[in-house]
């Protein structure tokens, strides 16, 4: 599954980042990152629909038709 940020509605608030360490962070401008797109395993999916849960303005998507390996 392929984890989507919509960064025109993304605000930058940072809670995915609390909720998907492994998944997001920010970089030097403190813009949100996707560290890691794919999620491959039960843990990285269960982050990630955290944080799909937790955005504030829903900017984040699985993808779920975008099937990796
Ligand atoms: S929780 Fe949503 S608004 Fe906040 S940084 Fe993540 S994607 Fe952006």
């Amino acid at each position: 599954m392929k984890i989507e940020v919509d960064m025109n509605k993304c605000v930058c608030a940072g809670m995915c980042i609390s909720l998907a360490p492994t998944l997001f962070d920010l970089d030097g401008n403190a813009r949100l990152i996707v560290i890691k797109s794919e999620c491959t395993t039960p843990k990285e999916v269960k982050e990630a629909e955290d944080a799909i849960a937790c955005c504030p303005v829903e900017a984040i998507r699985l993808n779920e038709t975008a099937c990796s390996k």
